[in-house]
């Protein structure tokens, strides 16, 4: 069924998520379930191609994304843009996380690098964060950019099989554990994503009572 055929038998709302990530997808459409909002990939919404990311900060490189989908379907239109922060190297591999090792480099080649990089930097000088900005486009056109991050260090070594990226070596004081230690919810329930998600989450919620 198309994108407009599903919306008109349901009566939700409309939110593109300009991803092409499934994972991301899915998420979002879980955190929504309880909105009258129905998620829809790019695919869905009819835009193919990939979108240059050549913005300087997360919150250019979400707004980026954002407007090339809005132009195209005019529906409320959500957009991310993620990555880590390490103090020690000032801030890299920031906007640049996804490619830090070459452009088709594993998830390990990327944090295996970052061990190197901090390689006999004691403890207390591998602070990090991950940072999330997500972008909104609301259907009359507002544009509202939140940030969500998350607070830790970079481990010593790697630690733990779930997640994703650079998950094994972000290490969370409060909870001793590493991203990648933990089970999935309690991740989003304190990950920069999931910090970014529920402020976007809010700001829907107070659109939908609206109309
Ligand atoms: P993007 O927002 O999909 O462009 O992600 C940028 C990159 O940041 C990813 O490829 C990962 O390497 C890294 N990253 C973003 N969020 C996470 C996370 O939650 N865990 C681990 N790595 C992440």
């Amino acid at each position: 069924m198309r994108m407009e055929e599903k919306g008109q038998v349901t009566g939700k709302k409309k939110v593109i998520v300009a991803t092409k990530n499934r994972g991301k997808l899915e998420e979002i459409a879980q955190l929504l379930s309880g909105l009258p909002y129905e998620v829809f990939s790019m695919t869905d919404a009819g835009v193919d191609g990939d979108i240059a990311e050549n913005g300087s900060t997360f919150a250019e490189n979400a707004l980026i994304k954002a407007r090339t989908v809005w132009n195209v379907t005019g529906e409320t239109v959500m957009a991310d843009d993620s990555g880590l922060e390490v103090d020690h190297l000032n801030g890299a591999p920031g906007i640049l996380s996804a490619r830090y090792a070459g452009e088709n480099a594993k998830d390990e080649d990327k944090y295996r690098k970052l061990l190197k990089e901090l390689s006999g930097v004691p403890a207390d000088q591998r602070s990090a964060r991950f940072v999330c900005a997500i972008a909104l486009i609301l259907p009359d056109g507002r544009e509202i950019v939140v940030r969500g991050t998350c607070e830790g260090y970079i481990a010593k070594e790697p630690a733990g099989t779930g997640g994703f990226g650079y998950d094994p070596v972000f290490y969370v004081p409060g909870f001793g554990m590493t991203f990648a230690q933990m089970d999935e919810e309690l991740k989003n329930s304190i990950s920069h994503r999931g910090n970014a998600l529920r402020k976007v989450l809010d700001i829907l919620a107070e659109e939908a009572k609206k109309h």
